[in-house]
């Protein structure tokens, strides 16, 4: 396969720190052989950017997407941060390097029934359903009006990467559901940055 970017031209810094190059490297080239590889560093190697760097190229390459998984929003956030250093940086600045950082239902609800009440989220999950089958959720409504239906997101889309509060900021303003919106954006962004318990509870 001809190689349409390297990680060169995603790399946002104007020098790397000691060994990141080599790792970026060795990383890029797993995930083009589509191997695992486990990396282990220190605080300061730059972990965050040498593992953008190395798999954006290949992920728009050959059209897949990157899901990063942390624990905590503040390294979500931090993600995202650097996603901007790069599509700020990057040679090629386009929608291509999108990407959302997700939370949960619970955190993104802006209904008034559950902002804020830190209820379970089956609990939660039950209440949105009937809010929505009642038609008693105006931003749920206003985002189905706005993208007909869910069936189109260039209303509402990104065309940089965003995190979880300014996602919300943003429906707040326009009075949209934040969860459903991301839902939605999940299906164009190259990379979805989410925590852990994702990849074991969908909802
Ligand atoms: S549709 Fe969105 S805003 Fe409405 S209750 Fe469900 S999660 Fe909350």
């Amino acid at each position: 396969m001809i190689r349409s970017h390297t990680y060169l031209d995603f790399f946002p810094y104007p020098t790397f720190r000691m060994k990141q190059q080599e790792i970026i490297e060795q990383i890029e080239n797993a995930a083009r052989l589509r191997k695992n590889i486990l990396l282990s560093a220190p605080n300061g190697t730059g972990k965050t950017i040498i593992v953008l760097s190395a798999l954006i190229p290949v992920a728009l390459e050959q059209k897949l997407k990157i899901v990063y998984m942390c624990r905590t929003h503040a390294q979500s956030d931090r993600v995202i941060k650097e996603l901007k250093k790069i599509y700020n940086s990057s040679s090629l600045k386009s929608s291509k390097v999108s990407g959302i950082s997700i939370r949960g239902r619970g955190e993104m609800c802006l209904h008034h029934k559950l902002l804020g009440s830190k209820m379970n989220p089956i609990e939660a999950m039950s209440i949105c359903k009937t809010l929505r089958s009642e038609k008693d959720c105006t931003h749920y409504r206003n985002l189905e009006n706005i993208t007909e239906g869910f069936k189109e997101s260039e209303s509402v889309s990104f065309s940089y990467p965003v995190n979880g509060e300014e996602l919300i900021k943003f429906c707040k303003e326009k009075r949209y559901c934040p969860y459903f919106l991301s839902k939605l954006l999940l299906k164009e962004v190259s990379i979805i940055v989410c925590n852990f318990q994702w990849l074991f509870n969908l909802d």
